[in-house]
């Protein structure tokens, strides 16, 4: 499952399938287009600091890679989320159906980045940074959210790396036996 936050993180992409082959999809014209549309986010005027969303981007990684490895953010990496978090307020506000939502208060980079860095937040609020997992496919490093009930997910699909490293296990295993 993706989240705000792993969706913005995998755009650093990795082939999957080995190889070495990576993609910077920050740098791929339309795709922070396309992705901010998929969350419901608003597209600022002007381009995109890229070196900020990179920043945020590699922030995002260290911790995901603390989650994954059973450990908890530093607290500087949280200091430097809060950071984030600051430069893009929000507006707290009552709906029709008496639901309280946020909403960016303008519709800056900055406040794009504060609601990415918000969903990290909410994961580690929610008590759920145990569900952070990285691929096990070691060509792949794609970070997603397990939201299985029994939190055993290895793979980001078990149709693609997990049969890879399923078969490359069990070649490994024939050339050994032979
Ligand atoms: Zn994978």
């Amino acid at each position: 499952m993706d989240l705000l936050w792993t969706s913005f993180l995998n755009s650093e992409w990795h082939d999957w399938r080995g190889g070495g082959h990576t993609e910077d999809r920050l740098e791929t014209p339309g795709w922070v287009e396309r992705f901010l549309a998929h969350w419901g986010l608003p597209c600022p005027a002007g381009p995109a600091d890229l070196g900020a969303l990179k920043e945020l981007r590699s922030l995002l990684r260290g911790m995901a890679v603390a989650l994954a490895a059973g450990g908890t953010p530093a607290s500087d990496q949280l200091a430097a989320l809060n950071a984030v978090m600051a430069a893009g307020p929000v507006i707290r506000q009552i709906g029709a159906e008496h639901q309280l939502t946020l909403r960016p208060a303008g519709a800056t980079w900055a406040h794009i980045e504060a609601e990415i860095a918000a969903s990290l937040a909410q994961t580690l609020a929610e008590g759920e940074g145990a569900r952070v997992r990285i691929c096990e496919n070691p060509d792949c490093l794609w970070v997603f959210y397990d939201d299985t009930r029994n939190r055993t997910k290895r793979f980001c699909e078990d149709k693609t790396c997990g049969n890879l490293i399923k078969v490359r296990r069990f070649r490994a295993r024939q050339k050994r036996g032979s």
